[in-house]
């Protein structure tokens, strides 16, 4: 399904199945949060899950929550972080950014990170310093963007903002889940499970009062007095909207998600007069890191030429890779650095060849005649000074790249496999509130989570976390409002 269902006229509903004040469709992070404040807010609150639990993609994602200005975690690490240096750097690094939305987030970071730890979502006070995709350990802070990529180093002072959940592996996200359905419990939620909201119902005022679920094959209508929250995740399991949208991901690259991020949230909205907003933005990567030494290597084009500073947080590299010419790109290493990418297993970079000249690699490589070897003349010989004045690498990881023999390996997009989640989503307000067609919000509808356009809206401007972070305070945020709190 890529176009929007048909809306219903509340007019038309003979019986109501059954009614609440704030329905919240989908109970991944943006849900659980959502519902989580409505409830707290006095309201009676139904959450109608397609899934036979809560959870979504965000129990299945590696629980890094992009948070700062100042939380108990980088204050235990040393880090001064302020909400303005947050905002700086997020503004900076923005690709049309929302000012709004993104001082929204910013300034209650703090609170927000607080918050989290009080529902039982646990963050220990540590650090890890080195450059890494994701950790399996227990340690929380950790550097997961371009802050400290030029120009955003020098736009505002880095800080490390990736707050990893305390549970070991790879899908530390069920442990926040975990807590917040937990909390849900708690509060006394009502919830609808394996059922799929297919349609929104307005009345004659142009407003949500309620939606069309399907449940056991059966079509149920609940009312919605307060207002309806969209939380159903991104698109990035809907074919035709990727064909329509990010057609270039429909190759070997992998969705990030769970069956049901099939962007229904999206269509909902649409059907009820909803813009969207950066449909073509997503996060892909097949970071060529770890090892951090592998950085210190160079990317080339199929021109020879470099195209975006090596250092940079791995979703902007792939953004970088994806525009290059056939979307090709190799890292060229020498043998001081040589190593496996460590994400092998993910990525499934493949290493072309190794050679004894720089010559050599260059044919090797089908490169045109003295392309590589001019890149690599200019850059060795600034990286002998400490100096990358093409793409102003961080001197951290500039070394001349001279000590044969050289190994090349192919990190193409579609040649190597990109993982990705979709970024663009329904147009809300920074208060979450769905905007029209006519520039107006739609009265009673509300979006959070990865079905809304949100803080990032781009793998240039990405940084991880910044899924869970910003989806996880705007749930909140939708919740208090459609509670009329
Ligand atoms: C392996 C992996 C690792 C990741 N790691 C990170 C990370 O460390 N940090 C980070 O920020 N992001 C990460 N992400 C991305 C992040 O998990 C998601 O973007 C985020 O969890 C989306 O949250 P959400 O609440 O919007 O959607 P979801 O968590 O997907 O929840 C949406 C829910 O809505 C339900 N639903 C959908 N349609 C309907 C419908 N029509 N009716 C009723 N219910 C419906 C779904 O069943 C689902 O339960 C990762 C993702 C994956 C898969």
């Amino acid at each position: 399904m890529s176009q929007p269902p048909e809306i219903i006229r509340a007019s038309s509903i003979e019986r109501w199945s059954d009614t609440a004040d704030v329905i919240v469709v989908g109970m991944g992070i943006a849900g659980a949060c959502a519902a989580l404040e409505a409830r707290r807010a006095g309201a009676d609150v139904l959450v109608i899950e397609r899934a036979g639990d809560g959870g979504g993609a965000s129990a299945l994602s590696s629980g890094i929550f992009y948070l700062g200005g100042g939380t108990a975690v980088q204050k235990a690490a040393d880090y001064e972080d302020t909400p303005e240096a947050m905002y700086d750097f997020l503004m900076a690094n923005g690709i049309s950014p929302d000012a709004a939305i993104v001082r929204a987030f910013c300034d209650n970071c703090v609170a927000h990170f607080d918050w989290l730890e009080a529902q039982g979502v646990p963050f220990e006070r540590s650090y890890f310093p080195g450059k890494a995709v994701f950790l399996t350990t227990t340690t929380c802070l950790m550097s997961t963007g371009n802050e400290k990529v030029w120009p955003y180093r020098e736009v505002a002072k880095p800080a490390p903002r990736g707050h990893k959940v305390a549970r070991e592996g790879e899908n530390a996200g069920s442990l926040a889940m975990e807590a917040l359905l937990a909390r849900c419990r708690e509060a006394g939620l009502r919830a609808s499970y394996d059922s799929q909201v297919t349609a929104l119902i307005m009345d004659d005022n142009q407003r949500v009062v309620g939606v069309r679920y399907r449940k056991t094959g059966e079509d149920h209508h609940a009312r919605a007095s307060r207002g309806v929250i969209l939380s159903t995740g991104g698109f990035n399991m809907n074919q035709e909207m990727l064909a329509e949208h990010l057609p270039h991901m429909l190759g070997n690259s992998y969705p990030l998600g769970v069956p049901y991020n099939d962007g229904s949230g999206i269509l909902l909205g649409q059907s009820a007069g909803a813009v969207t907003q950066s449909m073509s933005g997503v996060i892909a990567t097949a970071s060529f890191y770890p090892p951090s030494q592998l950085i210190k290597g160079i990317l080339v084009n199929t021109r020879g030429e470099r195209f975006v500073a090596e250092d940079s947080y791995h979703g902007r590299t792939a953004s970088f890779i994806i525009e290059q010419p056939g979307r090709k790109a190799y890292l060229i290493l020498d043998s001081e650095i040589f190593a496996y990418p460590e994400l092998t297993d993910f990525s499934h970079h493949t290493l072309v060849d190794g050679w004894e000249t720089v010559e050599e690699m260059e044919a090797g490589l089908n490169l045109p005649e003295g392309a590589l070897q001019r890149t690599l003349a200019d850059y060795n010989a600034h990286a002998a000074e400490g100096r990358d004045p093409a793409l102003h690498k961080h001197p951290d990881w500039l070394k001349p790249l001279n000590a044969g023999p050289y190994a090349a390996f192919d990190v193409s997009f579609n040649k190597s496999v990109y993982l990705y989640i979709t970024l663009g989503g329904l147009k809300t307000t920074a208060r979450t509130e769905v905007i029209g067609h006519d520039g107006e919000v739609i009265a009673g509808l509300y979006a959070a989570g990865a079905c809304a356009s949100s803080v990032s809206r781009d793998g240039k401007d990405y940084a991880s976390g910044l899924s869970l972070g910003p989806g996880s305070y705007f749930g909140r945020v939708a919740g208090r409002l459609a509670a009329g709190a």
